[in-house]
């Protein structure tokens, strides 16, 4: 591919992730209140007028309004810009690494469903049923596409499908031994009832071996950050931290770099000595 042509290919990929993003703060703001996502078109929260076309426009818009209303003068929170560019960021990395493939449709999809539960998440403390049940079904979805993707046969659909249900009943499962181990060392309720669901979501996508990736880094994550924010001071020890966001790192995380990570480890501590694992893992 020229030069030219990879720019051009970025630059679109951007401005999709951009408007992707700017779609699923509508949904951020909009699930947990119970209103609708369709309707009414984009307002401000403050005096409900309408958004014009170019005030709409992802990260732009936020900018040539200097962060305000163009009606009423009210401020508009700096999440709104700073979600539509995190969202076009995955989408270039997702693009990268899957190029013009269903995967990237797919991982797409994904990181969009990450990203939304992980905001409301940190919103609200919940992770909404429809969308978690939402992603679970196309991550099911999703592994029986791939497989129509090859040279069809009945065999490796029903083995696709298996691998994302074997996923998300991993998935339960490690998150309710999580949450039991979790109360029995700090006494308390670790988690919710939705990061149960969301990692079920997250292994319907990944397989139930990178789920078990997915989780050990989303809790790696969790002990770190929710150990220095008790370190500073910006956290009680009592408080409950939301876990969601984490989960999705990790599987972020996992998605990109999970082949890498696994290989490394493999070679650090297995190299040679038990090919079978190289093999269950690979
Ligand atoms: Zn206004």
């Amino acid at each position: 591919m020229d030069f030219l042509r990879i720019w051009a290919l970025a630059l679109i990929v951007f401005t999709l992730g951009a408007s992707i993003g700017s779609f699923l703060n509508v949904v951020i703001y909009r699930i947990p209140a119970g209103l609708s996502i369709l309707w009414p078109p984009s307002r401000c929260p403050k005096c409900y007028s309408r958004l014009k076309p170019t005030e709409n426009v992802p990260i732009f818009g936020w900018l040539w309004l200097r962060g305000r209303c163009g009606h009423c003068g009210s401020p508009i929170s700096i999440r709104y810009p700073v979600v539509e560019l995190i969202t076009a960021l995955l989408f270039l990395v997702v693009f990268g690494k899957f190029g013009i493939t269903i995967f990237t449709l797919g991982y797409w999809a994904f990181f969009s469903w990450l990203l939304a539960l992980s905001m409301i998440d940190l919103d609200t403390m919940t992770l909404p049923n429809p969308l978690t049940q939402s992603g679970l079904i196309l991550g099911l979805s999703f592994q029986i596409l791939t497989t129509l993707d090859k040279n069809f046969q009945v065999n490796s659909l029903v083995n696709s499908l298996m691998i994302g249900i074997m996923g998300a009943v991993v998935g339960l499962w490690l998150l309710e031994l999580i949450s039991i181990l979790g109360s029995i060392t700090f006494g308390q309720t670790v988690l919710g009832g939705g990061d149960a669901k969301l990692a079920a979501m997250i292994g319907a996508w990944l397989g139930w071996k990178y789920l078990l990736l997915a989780c050990f880094l989303a809790c790696a994550m969790g002990a770190f950050v929710g150990g220095a924010a008790i370190a500073i001071g910006l956290l009680d020890r009592r408080q409950p931290m939301p876990f969601g966001p984490f989960l999705a790192m990790g599987a972020g995380l996992t998605l990109i770099w999970g082949s890498d990570i696994l290989s490394t480890y493999l070679n650090i501590f297995f190299i040679g000595s038990n090919p079978d694992l190289v093999v269950l893992l690979g």
